[in-house]
């Protein structure tokens, strides 16, 4: 849908002819998400490459009330950044904010611009010697602005914290084009309510990340990975407590998946093989990192899987010998996505239930699944070390509305969050307005109000 010439006009004026991408121009990967399920015809896509042309640009936006929808990798599983609703919508892209501003070693922290990909951020922090945590599957192609817009969580969470942890700092354009200058690197700053954090996780409704100063770690030379075949889901609680007590806060992650991911992976993954002679019921991968003592971590990890076995906790463990032994168990975890869309899809949830309730919640969800949906298969895998499973329910995603009921309810019986890490977008948006409480509602709906009286500012996503 076309805005009006004299918009885009404007809109030219502060970005150049090349910053403004409308009418028939192609807009592709502006139209279409991540899963295929939503397509949208954005009226025109800006492209700024400063902070400065971002706030002008949302500043002719707001004088025009026409509503922004900011946009990064394009890699988000919620809709978030889909320019759907009512109102024509402009796509904002950050993608031309690539800039890494500062690295600086002695305050362990990095300053990078909202389009800078993740990996990109993860190999500046290299070169100064350092370690950038943020680990996703998807973080070839995520962005920074993104990730902080979503609160990021992914594969390193256990040990480091979701984005939220991360961020010390961040610039944002708010919804009537004033900058935040909140660019600071201060662990203790009790000045007032911290206004990042509100940012943090807001997909996009409050206003555009321009860029984020983020905590940077030793970097952790050293890695032991290990694939436990276990017995049943009962064994999760006592190896958690084991890994914890044997590997300490070197342990970096605690991944889970089922026979069903496995398979998924042995028929639509080419090159994957089963690293053990018979088949299990479930699987867990250990990681331990550390900067220094390789030796003695290896010793750590191979302490903790004997023990595991010896309790019976586990029937089996394959521990990686060198990196690309590692690579590839981690391959196995990461594939899980990959191969479920190649197999035909899933009715996907990401959920979080408390540590202690995930073999419950899951085994719950798979029993009452089995009884709604004759033959159904359940592909239960995520970051259980953080209380997060994505129980993927292998039927096509059309059928959400059928299933997704159901798994919410019992996350919910299971004290639970419907959304551990990626988000309400547009496709939870019910979801959350059944499960938070009206009281939470309301004060969403103020804040948003507050920071954005027009509802220009991503309208639709998370409440309405
Ligand atoms: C294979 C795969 C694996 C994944 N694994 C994980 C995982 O382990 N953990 C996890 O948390 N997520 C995961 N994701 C989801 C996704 O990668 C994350 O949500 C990521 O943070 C999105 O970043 P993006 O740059 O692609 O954002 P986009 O998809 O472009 O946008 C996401 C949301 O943020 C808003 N937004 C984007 N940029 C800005 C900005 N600069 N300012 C304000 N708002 C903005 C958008 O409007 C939208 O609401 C995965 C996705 C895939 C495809």
């Amino acid at each position: 849908m076309a805005i009006s010439e004299g918009v885009l006009a404007e809109l030219r004026a502060v970005l150049g002819s090349g910053g403004v991408v409308a009418g028939d121009d192609p807009v592709a990967g502006f139209v279409r998400d991540e899963r295929g399920l939503l397509t949208a015809r954005p009226a025109a896509v800006l492209r700024p490459r400063s902070t400065e042309e971002v706030a002008e640009a949302v500043a002719v936006c707001h004088r025009h009330r026409v509503p922004v929808v900011p946009f990064a990798g394009g890699t988000g599983l919620v809709g978030g950044a889909m320019p759907v609703g009512e109102r024509e919508q402009v796509v904002l892209s950050v993608r031309g904010l690539d800039r890494i501003r500062s690295v600086d070693p002695a305050d362990f922290a990095l300053t990078a611009e909202a389009g800078c990909v993740l990996t990109d951020v993860q190999q500046a922090a290299e070169r100064a010697g350092l370690y950038f945590p943020l680990r996703l599957a998807s973080e070839g192609s995520a962005r920074l602005g993104g990730a902080v817009a979503t609160n990021a969580g992914g594969s390193n969470v256990l040990r480091y914290g979701m984005t939220r942890e991360l961020v010390l700092g961040l610039e944002a354009v708010l919804p009537d084009g004033r900058i935040w200058h909140g660019l600071r690197s201060l662990r203790k700053d009790n000045t007032g309510y911290d206004l990042k954090q509100l940012l943090i996780g807001s997909e996009g409704t409050l206003g555009v990340v321009t860029a984020a100063t983020v905590r940077l770690f030793p970097l952790p030379r050293h890695q032991a990975v290990a694939l436990l075949a276990l017995p049943g889901l009962e064994s999760l609680g006592p190896l958690f407590a084991l890994a914890r007590e044997q590997l300490e806060d070197r342990l970096s992650a605690l991944e889970l998946f089922g026979r069903t991911g496995l398979e998924l992976l042995l028929a639509h993954q080419s090159g994957t093989r089963d690293p053990f002679d018979r088949p299990y019921p479930r699987y867990l991968l250990v990681e331990a990192t550390a900067a220094e003592d390789g030796a003695g971590l290896a010793a750590q990890l191979e302490r903790f899987l004997a023990e595991a076995v010896e309790r019976g906790l586990a029937a089996d463990a394959v521990p990686a010998l060198d990196r690309p032994q590692a690579r590839a168990l981690w391959a196995l975890r990461e594939g899980l996505p990959e191969a479920e869309k190649r197999a035909g899809g899933a009715v996907k949830h990401d959920v979080s239930v408390p540590l202690g309730s995930i073999g419950a919640f899951i085994e719950a969800a798979e029993r009452a699944l089995a009884a709604a949906f004759r033959n159904v298969r359940v592909n239960a895998f995520g970051h259980v070390g953080d209380g997060n499973v994505h129980l993927n329910v292998l039927l096509p995603p059309t059928r959400a509305p059928e299933v997704s009921p159901l798994v919410h309810r019992l996350v919910a019986e299971h004290a639970g969050s419907i959304s551990a890490e990626h988000g309400i977008g547009l496709l939870k948006r019910e979801a959350l307005a059944e499960y938070r409480s009206p009281l939470e509602l309301e004060l969403l709906r103020t804040v948003k109000a507050v920071l954005d009286p027009l509802g220009i500012m991503n309208p639709g996503k998370i409440v309405k």
